[in-house]
């Protein structure tokens, strides 16, 4: 058997509640994964490399600087909310579907952040979510140098019921 990934999981997906449109994740940043997607070189690049749609992306953020530089420069989980959700459209999801990540550092901790996702298929979130969690892991922890995007959306559309 191989070890369980959370050994060296940098993105921990501590808690998920599903609601009747969206998915809602308690997502904590562990040692060694940074709070922002600069002092990870390359991370947002790779991203955005395997997952081009992402530049379709509108942000609920509304920054004026357009989603490609504000994901080279904003809080890891909100990339992880972007490559989740285009995750789940190469995987078949309506491109229509909507994140937003927010935080509250006073009332959490710092470093932990709820990610929400809306869905079609609520299973395909959640495993969306997990694949990008697991694809900025290994980016940052440099054990890749790529998402093999086929795979993971190959994995991800096994989940789908609809
Ligand atoms: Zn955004």
């Amino acid at each position: 058997m191989t070890p369980p990934r959370e050994a060296a999981a940098g993105i921990r997906i501590e808690r998920v509640a599903v609601g009747p449109e969206r998915v809602e994740a308690q997502v904590r940043l562990g040692p060694g994964m940074p709070l922002r997607t600069s002092a990870a070189p390359g991370l947002a690049d790779a991203v955005l490399s395997a997952l081009p749609g992402i530049v379709r992306h509108r942000c609920w953020c509304g920054s004026a600087r357009g989603v490609v530089a504000e994901l080279a420069d904003t809080e890891v989980p909100h990339l992880l909310e972007h490559a989740a959700l285009e995750i789940m459209v190469v995987a078949g999801s309506p491109r229509s579907l909507e994140g937003r990540t927010s935080w509250d550092f006073a009332a959490d901790g710092v470093g932990v952040f709820r990610v929400e996702l809306e869905y079609d298929d609520d299973l395909v979130a959640l495993a969306a979510l997990a694949e990008a969690a697991t694809a900025i892991d290994d980016l940052v922890a440099g054990t890749v140098d790529g998402i093999d995007i086929d795979s993971v959306s190959e994995r991800v559309r096994a989940h789908r019921r609809r």
